[in-house]
């Protein structure tokens, strides 16, 4: 069998190009501009690279962006102040706090100080608690894992009733991922490294989500033929061949997995544009909700 290829590419731009649209709505029949504001403390070339990214592409939809840097020494206060500053203006529909945090920060306060409106990622401990309760609806759902059942969903993935195995239960992936599943009906495993016989567990999911960091762990006959499998990581190999002397794979041994699956996603181009579309919608959901049109 070779597997359908889940393109989170064009997934990615499609949903961007909704967004666009209904951006462009909201702008000529309501006045409204969806605002999204990003703070960056410190300089962790990763986290200048996601910010920049993401204030790129909401220029894209037409998305006004406010970018907030803070030096590496900001003070707990500073960075609560701030986020206490944006949670007053009213022009900033969506707050995101870049992780990981300068390390004397203690990052579950700043998460916390996010008005749970202006939650855009998702991760406010009363979002994560409403996500893991029966009957109850997070503001918004972080991107990420987000991202992961869209594509399910847009592909006609099933998933009320399904067997669904989640390798990971980091806060950011693995664990709100297995949430949505939950609420979604799937019957759920959420496996981690103290996991016995993983290879077992995973051949039992007709729905595999890897989400460990560990490049190309999940073999091809962990898969049970037919399944969907997506591929959450993202690892950097040495690559002599590759112009920068690696090369990006995911936590899933692609080439021989795509011929045992029925749908797997790659990597590149599977879940990791799907992240900022995430974004990008909630920041838009948001804004909606504060012209009370939702
Ligand atoms: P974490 O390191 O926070 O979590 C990894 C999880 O995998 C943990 O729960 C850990 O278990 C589990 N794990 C590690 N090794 C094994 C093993 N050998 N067997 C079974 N389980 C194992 O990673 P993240 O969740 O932040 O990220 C996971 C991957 O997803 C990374 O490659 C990351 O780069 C990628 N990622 C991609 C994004 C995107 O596409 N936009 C966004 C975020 C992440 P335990 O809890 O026991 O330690």
């Amino acid at each position: 069998m070779t597997a359908t290829l889940i393109d989170g590419k064009a997934t990615a731009a499609q949903i961007q190009e909704e967004i666009r649209a209904e951006v462009e709505r909201l702008k000529t029949e309501h006045g409204v501009v969806p605002g999204l504001a990003t703070v960056l403390v410190g300089e962790n070339p990763a986290s200048q690279f996601y910010v920049r990214s993401k204030r790129k592409r909401c220029s894209e939809v037409g998305i006004r962006s406010f970018g907030y840097e803070l030096p590496e020494s900001a003070s707990q206060e500073e960075v609560e102040g701030l986020v206490a500053e944006l949670n007053a203006n009213p022009e900033v529909h969506g707050i995101l706090v870049q992780l990981p945090l300068p390390k004397h920060l203690d990052e579950e306060r700043v998460l916390a100080a996010i008005s749970i409106e202006k939650d855009v990622d998702g991760f406010h401990p009363v979002n994560i608690g409403r996500l893991a309760m029966k009957g109850r609806e997070p503001m918004f759902v972080p991107c990420t894992p987000a991202g992961c059942i869209e594509l399910l969903d847009r592909y006609g993935i099933e998933i009320e009733g399904k067997e669904a195995v989640v390798l990971g239960r980091s806060n950011i992936v693995g664990l709100p991922v297995a949430m949505l599943l939950l609420h979604r009906n799937a019957t759920i495993t959420i496996c981690h490294s103290r996991t016995r016989d993983l290879a077992e567990v995973c051949r039992r999911a007709d729905i595999l989500i890897a989400a460990v960091g560990r490049p190309k762990m999940v073999k091809a006959d962990w898969i049970k033929p037919g399944a969907a499998v997506i591929d959450v990581g993202i690892n950097r190999v040495e690559d002599p061949t590759a112009k920068r002397g690696y090369r990006i794979v995911g936590d899933v041994d692609f080439e021989a997995a795509k011929e045992v699956a029925g749908y797997i996603t790659p990597v590149p181009g599977g879940v990791g544009p799907m992240t900022i579309a995430m974004l990008l919608k909630n920041t838009l959901t948001s804004a909606k909700r504060a012209a009370g049109l939702l």
